[in-house]
């Protein structure tokens, strides 16, 4: 039985005061749930003072991303082995942001190379992440033209399978794969329950045709892609859907609070 878990991604949102204190909101509501994994996942900057926070309750912190080389030259990146430091047990990768993959572009085209994972760069950071000890959340998804062109099987499946390249089944238990249709996020278009289901599906067709089927059966599968209070309970009680990757909504304790009770 997989246990459910819904993981906050706040992005470029709070100082490390105001993420402190939106945990101490949170805290309440979810200490109540024992059966739900909750992750918060800060900036870099806030990391220590969301751990700190999050020592008294059942909160986990994760961090947005991680560079895959264990230290050298690499102005501005951060290691897995030091936000395994900083206290973070789940790292996000592969988000459609960092891959320059914008549902709703607020940055001018000409910089999205700036923010440039290709497939290559997030399999070297979940091979990072894995030999650290660190659970990756690995962020799949489709854009709204390949959706509009009949590619999303195989966008899905070719995410997986290059992000997954060289890694050993027996070292993947911990793995968690998010879910989340470009189009979706940020958007308030969410993706219809059944339609979602469909490829939370998929992704663990393509977990065992690339791993095994023991594995696909244990890995936590989220959605993510503007889920809220109102969308949250028809989507984590879908067969194949394990919880949330929730950007926007996260941001207010008492909404993820409720969606945290919706799984
Ligand atoms: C996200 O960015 O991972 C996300 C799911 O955002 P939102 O919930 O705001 O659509």
């Amino acid at each position: 039985m997989r246990r459910k878990l819904v993981a906050g991604n706040w992005k470029m949102h709070f100082t490390a005061t105001e993420a402190a204190a939106n945990v101490e909101c949170l805290a309440d509501a979810v200490t109540a749930r024992d059966d739900v994994d909750v992750v918060v996942c800060p900036s870099y900057l806030s990391i220590a003072a969301v751990r700190e926070a999050t020592k008294r309750t059942r909160l986990e912190v994760g961090a947005q991303d991680v560079f895959w080389a264990a230290q050298g030259a690499f102005t501005g990146q951060v290691s897995a082995e030091m936000i395994k430091a900083a206290g973070c047990i789940y790292c996000i990768v592969g988000h459609s942001e960092t891959r320059g993959r914008f549902g709703k572009v607020e940055v001018p085209s000409e910089t999205v190379c700036y923010f440039a994972d290709s497939d290559h760069t997030v399999n070297l950071k979940i091979q990072a992440l894995i030999n650290t000890g660190l659970r990756p959340i690995l962020c799949v998804g489709e854009t709204q033209s390949e959706r509009d062109a009949n590619m999303t099987d195989a966008i899905i499946s070719t995410q997986i399978e290059r992000a997954l390249d060289g890694c050993q089944p027996d070292e993947m238990s911990e793995l968690v794969v998010a879910y989340e249709p470009v189009w979706a996020i940020g958007t308030g278009n969410v993706c219809d329950a059944t339609e979602a289901q469909r490829v939370c599906n998929l992704i663990r067709a393509s977990i065992s045709d690339r791993m095994n089927s023991e594995l696909a059966n244990a890995v936590r599968v989220l959605y993510g892609g503007s889920v809220k209070e109102s969308n949250a309970k028809e989507l984590f009680h879908q067969p194949d859907i394990d919880g949330g990757l929730v950007g926007g909504a996260s941001l207010n304790p008492r909404e993820f609070a409720a969606i945290v009770r919706a799984a």
